[in-house]
């Protein structure tokens, strides 16, 4: 399994902006509030700090939200997002799991 890396392409890609997971955490939404990049990707350069966009959790530089009040009960977006795809991810819930392995 390739390893995620960091990128604005991958960000770009990237399905978690809308994921009901993300939209529904009071504490990614006031990071990304202060960070004044509430919908856009973050694929403008120059690249925010890996946790600013709270976004991306598969790669490594980005892993584990530091948010706590994830609900994973809701849907995840991951599986079929592009990245995924064609980094044969197979599991999902990185912002409450980990980067994928
Ligand atoms: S697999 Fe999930 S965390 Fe990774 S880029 Fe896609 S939507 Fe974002
Ligand atoms: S990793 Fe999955 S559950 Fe978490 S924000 Fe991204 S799409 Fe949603």
């Amino acid at each position: 399994m390739p390893r995620v890396e960091y990128t604005a392409t991958n960000l770009q890609n990237c399905r978690c902006s809308n994921c009901p997971v993300r939209e529904t955490s009071a504490c990614i939404a006031g990071k990304v509030a202060a960070l004044g990049q509430m919908h856009t990707s973050g694929a403008t350069a120059p690249m925010a700090a890996p946790q600013a966009l709270q976004m991306l959790f598969c790669s490594h530089a980005v892993g584990k939200s530091e948010c706590t009040d994830l609900n994973t009960k809701l849907a995840c977006n991951c599986p079929g997002c592009e990245v995924w795809t064609s980094h044969n991810l197979a599991s999902a819930y990185f912002c409450s799991h980990g980067a994928a392995a």
